[in-house]
């Protein structure tokens, strides 16, 4: 699918692989110049020598604190402004309630909500110059359906709320906001299912819950991300799209 994302800057969380990395492409084969953020520095660097506009690889682990405002002075010292910002870091845990820990319960509200938040606040005022939008990656698990993903599950709903708020509260400046709620993605994320009940096992089953019969791939969801954050989008906003096969469809 193409976009024109030409002379547009945009900030990509969680870009090392998976839906990041897809949605990276996707902007840069639209023309944006794209700003990297993830950990693995190697595997962003591997990614930007294929791309072909201008781009920034800020390798930084969201969970510390300081990273919000490092992201924001690398992009503004590069490309001096923001157009498009996309939510899209998370770390997933499946584990049951029972034995949930503080200290995992703090990860995954910290990486996959606040720092969010917080990079659409310290980039506000950016976006407003810009008249920008965000794009928020939660998830089809804020329906809560899935069961021992609490605390991802509320950073998701937490998110979706974030994003309605958001686009409430900036809608005047100009700045649009929305979610994207994938549901089965096919990305390393499911590596820790895998290993825990076999992965021809949850390929073959996880899928029957899909109308559309098939599992997602990072381009699927991509499209939708791109879709959202381009101007074809321009009279959308507060929206949460779900990208899962029609598998929550009731
Ligand atoms: P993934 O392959 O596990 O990628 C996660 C990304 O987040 C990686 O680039 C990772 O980079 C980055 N990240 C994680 N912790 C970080 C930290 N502390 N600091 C900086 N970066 C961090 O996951 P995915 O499947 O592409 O998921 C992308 C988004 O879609 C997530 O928000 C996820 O919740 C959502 N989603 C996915 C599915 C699915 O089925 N795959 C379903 C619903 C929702 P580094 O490890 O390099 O830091």
């Amino acid at each position: 699918m193409g976009f024109n994302f030409k002379g547009k800057v945009a900030v990509v969380t969680g870009a090392s692989r998976g839906i990041g990395e897809a949605t990276v492409r996707q902007l840069d084969a639209g023309g944006a110049n794209v700003v990297l953020v993830a950990r693995s520095k190697d595997k962003m660097n591997e990614i930007v020598v294929e791309l072909e506009n201008e781009s920034l690889v800020v390798d930084c682990d969201l969970s510390a604190d300081r990273t919000i405002d490092l992201i924001r002075l690398r992009t503004m010292e590069k490309f001096e402004k923001i157009d498009i910002l996309v939510n899209n870091a998370a770390v997933e845990r499946n584990e049951p309630a029972h034995r949930a820990t503080a200290q995992a319960i703090d990860e995954t509200l910290l990486v996959n909500l606040r720092q969010a938040f917080m990079l659409c606040s310290v980039f506000a005022k950016d976006l407003f110059a810009t008249k920008g939008n965000i794009v928020n990656v939660s998830s089809t698990a804020a329906a809560g359906a899935g069961g021992t993903q609490g605390a991802y599950a509320a950073s998701k709903g937490g998110l979706n709320t974030l994003s309605k708020n958001l686009s409430n509260e900036w809608a005047n400046k100009g700045v649009r906001v929305n979610s994207v709620a994938p549901g089965l993605c096919l990305t390393e994320m499911w590596e820790p299912t895998f290993e825990l009940l076999g992965e021809e096992n949850v390929l073959e089953n996880f899928v029957k819950r899909v109308p559309l019969g098939k599992w997602g791939t990072p381009e699927e969801i991509a499209n939708v991300i791109c879709f959202l954050a381009s101007d074809l989008a321009s009279y959308v906003t507060g929206q949460i799209i779900r990208v899962d096969g029609g598998m929550l469809n009731i």
